[in-house]
């Protein structure tokens, strides 16, 4: 255990993970700041306009709702968090790490001492790089005829009427995306390399929309090609690698799923070599401790399991507690 007089904590990453793990460390008598790279705290929450199901008793409210409550407390704790900003250089010391920070605007980058790093920067969508390189996708996408955000198909309904479209996916957000699109498109395509992967409830929903002929279901099949036609985008389609079908449509949603934020590890000296699962989820131990002494990784970027706010919240509560633990306070 560390004896130190006034630990010093840096936590990278300001959704309700980072926000939560900054409560904790407060009130357990730590310095901290977050570091957040955009100019709110909130993350993945703050783009979500739906009803959030499950987070006991904030029943009714919107996930959006819910970041700007979370950061509104942050705020209101006079949790000190830096905006714009991300960590340029990490070296270790013997009591635990020298940070440089960029912030945008700042031609000089910030120098901090800290004694304990935690890593809150949840996922991303994944775009279409999925498909590799592929002729003519990169101007679709350009021209706004494809969309890879979970709910950028919200603002476009009024002018999906009467389309047709194509969502590729079959996970849950895949799911969701048909089940609004098929109320105002003429014809909905659901395009599944392998099979539907989505919770039961969303699923029986779809089964009902296919059962209606409103939406047509391809599973086992991958999209290999598209190429701008008649206004629209014309899709090439095989199963098993053999060509099955092309597809003319209006517009393409993507929904392939979502990557960790921990590639930027990759370049900050003693964090490159941070044990990560295949798909770079980071590795922790219960109480969210990574494979490098005083770094910790909590919410969606080590959860490859079950995303969601209330686990997100706990593991800030876990990792600040295991914190507490590992560095002792000199009174
Ligand atoms: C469409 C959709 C719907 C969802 N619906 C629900 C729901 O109904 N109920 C539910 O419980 N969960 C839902 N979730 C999941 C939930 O939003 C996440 O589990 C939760 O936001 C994870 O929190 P987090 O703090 O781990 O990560 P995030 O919310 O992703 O926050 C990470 C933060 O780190 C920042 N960051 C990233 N990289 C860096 C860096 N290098 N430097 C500095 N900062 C960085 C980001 O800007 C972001 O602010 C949904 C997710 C999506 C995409």
């Amino acid at each position: 255990m560390l004896n130190i007089d006034n630990p010093t904590v840096v936590i990278v990453g300001g959704g309700p993970a980072g926000m939560s793990c900054a409560l904790w460390l407060k009130h357990l008598g730590f310095s901290h700041c977050i570091i957040e790279r955009n100019a709110e705290l909130g993350g993945q929450m703050l783009n979500i306009h739906r009803i959030n199901r499950w987070v006991l008793g904030w029943y009714g409210r919107t996930s959006a709702d819910l970041a700007n409550s979370y950061g509104k407390h942050v705020k209101d704790e006079s949790i000190p968090v830096i905006y714009n900003a991300q960590l340029a250089s990490v070296e270790s010391t013997p009591t635990g790490f020298c940070l440089m920070v960029d912030e945008a605007g700042q031609s000089q980058g910030l120098t901090m001492q800290v004694n304990a790093l935690v890593i809150a920067t949840g996922l991303q969508a994944q775009g279409i790089e999925i498909f590799g390189p592929s002729s003519g996708l990169e101007y679709l996408h350009s021209n706004g005829l494809i969309g890879c955000h979970p709910l950028d198909h919200l603002d476009k309904l009024d002018r999906l009427q009467g389309k047709t479209v194509a969502v590729i996916g079959g996970g849950d957000n895949a799911h969701f995306t048909v089940k609004d699109v098929a109320r105002v498109a003429s014809r909905v395509y659901l395009l599944i390399r392998s099979q539907a992967k989505a919770q039961q409830t969303i699923r029986n929903e779809v089964n009902a929309l296919i059962g209606q002929g409103l939406v047509v279901e391809f599973v086992e099949s991958e999209v290999v090609g598209f190429r701008p036609s008649q206004g629209g985008i014309e899709m090439d389609l095989n199963q098993s690698g053999l060509p099955t079908d092309s597809l003319i449509v209006d517009r393409v949603f993507v929904r392939a799923g979502f990557v960790p934020n921990s590639r930027f590890l990759d370049t900050l000296g003693p964090l490159a070599t941070m044990s990560k699962l295949k798909q770079g989820y980071l590795l922790t131990d219960s109480r969210k401790r990574t494979s490098i002494d005083s770094v910790y990784a909590i919410g969606d970027v080590a959860s490859p399991h079950l995303q969601s706010v209330v686990t997100a919240i706990a593991d800030g509560a876990i990792a600040a507690r295991a914190i507490a633990n590992d560095i002792s306070i000199n009174i």
